[in-house]
């Protein structure tokens, strides 16, 4: 729900003859629900790298003038936000390092769980640091590499990464795509005025008129240049999908694993029904994650469907912190009733996730406020009960409420009639694929990779920073 966010989201472009940091920077609009403290965008002309980083929205970041010194037939992309390091600027994406001999840029979406250990290898090796961010640990890791050629670098890197990474990574005239073995967060691959994209999702293909091709594969490596695309890979154990793409994270226009977001979730409201069905007289969901499941649940029930809840899209992350007035007011700031439509109605109210139980209560009391004669919250996400290592800024597990309460103890403290979360088969059976394909830790707690339970997001920060820079300028 409101208090859950992902890592970042990622795009590449290799396009002799197109403005690529403008493509990039459409394309980072798409991705912007994925992250939304800084942005940045890398490009590349002959052996020069061009980089501008800043806090803040895709629209904030860019103006024209720092688009048009972005030069170049290479780009990728980042919108962050931070699961590893604090939200400053000296850990916006893309990283830049290395030397005049070779110089790599890399943009990175997950969590690295050793990266601690790593870091504190390369350092003694006397690799610098200009951040907290455990993707500068990727990007100089791959130069530590003793092979010769980037994709025996990139291959070393892999193995020697634990956790969660889909990476787009720009080195002389080669853009890179790279998925950890596991594929835990997406990458695909499509086309664009004869040269080749890069994202975090389909969406972002759409949006600037490309031709969505393939996903990238868990443990693959895509290396595209004048020649066109070549694939190569590590192998991979067993695939990890994290499940909260289709539950929350991922737009609703996006596809995934050939699945569309929107009619998963509307078949997740189907099956919510199935599983927990009440009598009401109007079913809404909470926009937007919600939305397409609210629909579903619609549908199935032949209970009316109607916004109950308008949001305001322009609260994202802001560096503005509301006052303590508006601090009280709490989820006034994102949602405002439609009291008309809700008064006097038995309202089914379908959410993505509960995680910590502060906003949901919020939300039921403003419905009650708003006349609503009874509130049944339907969950698209099982209960949360362990937290997520791979990207995903959740909780402590002290923190989340279906850690520390039962279902019917969880109704209670956030002021429902009823409530009914979706089972983990009823999950399954909407995203209609194989289980062992997907993560579902933050639900049973069996991880698909060694985890150090209570990883702490500013681990690195606890390391001396060799100098802190401002990668806010062009740099040549
Ligand atoms: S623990 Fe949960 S949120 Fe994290 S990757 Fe796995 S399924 Fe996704």
């Amino acid at each position: 729900m409101q208090d859950l966010h992902e890592s970042c989201g990622i795009f590449g472009i290799y396009a002799p003859g197109v403005d690529v940091a403008r493509i990039t920077f459409f394309a980072l609009y798409a991705l912007q629900h994925r992250g939304q403290e800084s942005a940045g965008i890398a490009t590349a002309e002959e052996d020069r790298i061009y980089i501008h980083t800043d806090m803040g929205l895709v629209s904030h970041a860019f103006n024209e003038e720092e688009l048009a010194l972005l030069k170049g037939n290479i780009a990728i992309g980042h919108n962050r936000y931070s699961t590893t390091g604090s939200s400053v600027i000296c850990n916006a994406q893309p990283v830049l390092v290395g030397t005049m001999d070779i110089r790599l840029a890399l943009g990175h979406n997950g969590n690295i769980t050793n990266s601690s250990s790593l870091r504190v290898e390369l350092e003694e090796k006397g690799y610098d640091f200009n951040s907290s961010t455990d993707s500068e640990v990727i990007a100089n890791l791959i130069l530590s590499s003793p092979e010769k050629e980037i994709e025996g670098k990139i291959k070393y890197a892999m193995r020697r990464l634990q956790g969660a990474y889909s990476l787009v990574i720009l080195v002389n005239d080669k853009l890179y795509g790279v998925r950890d073995p596991m594929g835990v967060r997406p990458l695909c691959v499509g086309s664009l005025d004869g040269g080749w994209v890069l994202a975090s999702e389909t969406c972002a293909l759409d949006h600037i008129g490309a031709e969505y091709i393939r996903e990238i594969e868990p443990g693959e490596i895509v290396t595209i240049d004048g020649n066109g695309v070549r694939s190569t890979r590590i192998e991979s154990e067993r695939k990890a999908l994290c499940i909260f793409e289709y539950i929350y994270f991922a737009r609703p226009d996006s596809l995934l694993n050939g699945r569309l977001i929107y009619t998963t979730r509307e078949k997740m409201g189907a099956i919510l029904l199935r599983e927990h069905p009440v009598d009401a007289d109007m079913v809404m969901g909470i926009p937007d994650s919600a939305t397409a499941a609210g629909i579903g649940y619609a549908r199935a029930s032949g209970i009316p469907y109607h916004e109950g809840l308008i949001k305001n899209r322009y609260v994202g992350r802001t560096f503005i912190e509301p006052d303590q007035r508006l601090r009280e007011l709490g989820v006034r700031l994102k949602f405002n009733p439609l009291t008309q439509e809700i008064s006097g109605k038995r309202l089914v109210v379908v959410d993505d996730s509960i995680v910590r139980g502060t906003t949901t209560p919020r939300v039921i009391n403003m419905l009650r406020k708003a006349g609503a004669r009874e509130v049944h919250m339907r969950i698209c996400a099982p209960p949360i009960r362990y937290p997520c290592f791979f990207g995903v800024d959740m909780a402590t597990r002290w923190e989340l409420i279906a850690a520390q309460k039962s279902v019917a103890e969880i109704k209670d403290a956030i002021g429902a009639d009823s409530l009914g979360y979706i089972s983990m088969d009823g999950l399954i059976e909407a995203v209609g694929q194989p289980s062992d394909i997907f993560c579902v830790a933050c639900f049973t707690g069996n991880y698909p990779m060694p985890v150090q339970l209570e990883m702490d997001k500013l681990q690195l920060e606890t390391l001396p920073l060799a100098s802190l820079r401002s990668l806010s300028e062009i740099e040549t």
